[in-house]
């Protein structure tokens, strides 16, 4: 498979070009299309193997087209720790470089005020903590029902740090019928598999 086969948008293969990748890896080549025909995704995937690029690709050819409102998101991304927030927010600054998205990084640990800023100016790409995207719920600033693309990064590493109802919380603040899910976990717990059971519909299943 190649990056151009693989119907991303000509300004996110220009962007891949940038950075220098030639081939997509095997999570890539099989989550990618699934996810730009709008089904939900399952990855078992460990980190390395490129399973970042395998959902912000799709996500920004998906989310190219249209614009965000105040304070209601077009798509969320949870991660369970500050530092990988922070590396995904990096990888979306490489791959939208030449596609016009507005993102934001809700993390704990700094001030609400720039967070609220940018949240009221209206974010195509919100990538969060699972604690503080609820503090910002539970002030009212934010909407979730207009997120049209959810990932779930690191599923695993959440049931460790006893995220998991903070995740189903989360996952009934967005509209089932409009949201589309991208799920990835480097192993299946029951628990995790319960949680995939009942929030993905129908998901294409990749094991890497
Ligand atoms: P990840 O598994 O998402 O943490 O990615 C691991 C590393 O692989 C990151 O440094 C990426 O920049 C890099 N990477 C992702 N996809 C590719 C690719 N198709 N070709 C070369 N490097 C890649």
């Amino acid at each position: 498979t190649k990056f151009s086969d693989l119907n991303l948008h000509p300004k996110v293969l220009k962007a891949i070009d940038d950075a220098g990748y030639e081939t997509p890896t095997p999570i890539q080549a099989e989550a990618i299309p699934p996810a730009l025909e709008g089904r939900d995704v399952l990855g078992i995937a460990q980190t390395g193997t490129g399973k970042t690029a395998s959902f912000t690709l799709p996500m920004i050819t998906l989310l190219a087209r249209g614009r965000a409102r105040a304070r209601m998101p077009r798509s969320l991304v949870l991660c369970p720790t500050r530092e990988l927030a922070a590396q995904v927010a990096e990888n979306f600054d490489t791959y939208a470089k030449h596609v016009k998205l507005t993102k934001a990084l809700l993390i704990g640990g700094v001030s609400f005020k720039e967070q609220d800023a940018a949240i009221d100016r209206g974010v195509d790409v919100l990538i969060a903590t699972p604690g503080r995207l609820l503090d910002h719920f539970e002030r009212g600033k934010l909407i979730l029902s207009d997120v049209k693309v959810m990932v779930v990064d690191e599923a695993d590493r959440m049931l460790d740090m006893g995220f998991i109802p903070d995740i189903e919380r989360i996952f009934g603040m967005t509209n089932p019928l409009t949201r589309q899910t991208l799920f990835f976990s480097a192993t299946m717990a029951p628990e995790i598999e319960r949680i995939t059971n009942t929030f993905l519909s129908a998901p294409a299943r990749i094991e890497v």
